[in-house]
């Protein structure tokens, strides 16, 4: 496929791990970039390495995702600029600390970045392609959204709002020609450790995957449809096998009566 036919990914938290990492492989698709951040210096360096070596347009556009306003700003470029056909909503903090020894301040800090801009961008992405008929959204959860007591709380919620917002995204989408993927990585080789105060170096190696590994996984999963994926997980069925008991709640979740076992009648 031609870069024309592709189109301009827009990636959020470009300027390291992650989302540097997808914007390299997706240059290398042939996208053309926008590449978000915070860091002008990293995302402009990234941007002249990452044309000169691919031969694609990319454009930087610094933004700080907890500032209402800078949203807003690279909500535009989604909404009116024709050429975007993928965001990929990366930008994410972690929090090294369980909720009791928390500062709530900073938590609503992850909140409004983890769950605030990425509800943002995503519903822009998803308003705009969908009366194209085409176009993807790439949103990257964690597997903690599935084991929240593992890690702090808040952190763990943010991303099952992740995994949430893209699995009804997918109900809305899917027959509207707009891919939808929630992309969950378990412990992954980048700057969020030393950034939450804490150090890579000090979780077990035989749990941490490289970015790039990581990476390629989730566009392979990406290229074969996949709605959710656990880059790590060998078995799928294991994850299907979950999302089924989902089903079988179903016919029970809202009745006019409350269960027997709590005597209420
Ligand atoms: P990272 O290396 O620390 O990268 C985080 C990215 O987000 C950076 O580009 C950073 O750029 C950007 N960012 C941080 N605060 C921002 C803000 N206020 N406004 C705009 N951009 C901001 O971490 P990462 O591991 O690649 O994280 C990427 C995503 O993966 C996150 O959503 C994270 O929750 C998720 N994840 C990571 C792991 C893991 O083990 N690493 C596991 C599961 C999920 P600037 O500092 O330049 O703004």
């Amino acid at each position: 496929m031609s870069k024309e036919n592709l189109g301009t990914a827009l990636v959020t938290g470009a300027s390291s791990g992650i989302g540097a990492t997808y914007a390299e492989r997706l240059a290398k698709r042939g996208y053309d970039l926008i590449l978000v951040a915070r860091d002008l210096g990293r995302l402009n360096e990234a941007s002249a390495r990452l044309s000169a070596a691919h031969s694609v347009k990319v454009d930087v556009l610094q933004a700080d995702l907890t500032v209402a306003e800078d949203v807003r700003k690279v909500e535009k470029q989604i909404r009116e600029d024709a050429a975007v056909t993928l965001v990929v909503n990366n930008a994410g903090i972690g929090y090294g600390l369980k909720l009791l020894d928390s500062d709530v301040d900073a938590l609503d800090r992850l909140i409004a970045l983890n769950i605030t801009a990425v509800n943002r961008l995503a519903v822009a992405a998803a308003q705009t392609f969908a009366p194209r008929g085409k176009g993807a959204i790439i949103n990257i959860a964690s597997v903690v959204a599935i084991v929240p007591e593992l890690f702090n709380g808040t952190y763990s919620a943010t991303k099952s709002y992740v995994l949430s917002l893209t699995q009804s995204l997918n109900a809305e989408l899917a027959e509207r020609g707009v891919k939808v993927q929630a992309v969950m990585p378990g412990l992954t080789r980048t700057e969020i450790f030393e950034r939450a105060g804490g150090s890579v170096d000090d979780l077990d190696p035989k749990m941490v995957m490289e970015a790039t590994d990581m990476v390629d996984a989730a566009l392979a999963g990406f290229d074969q449809g996949e709605l959710i994926t656990i880059p790590s997980l060998p078995d799928p069925a294991d994850w299907q096998a979950l999302d089924a008991a989902r089903g079988v709640l179903g016919p029970n979740l809202s009745h006019d009566k409350p269960a027997a076992r709590y005597g209420i009648r």
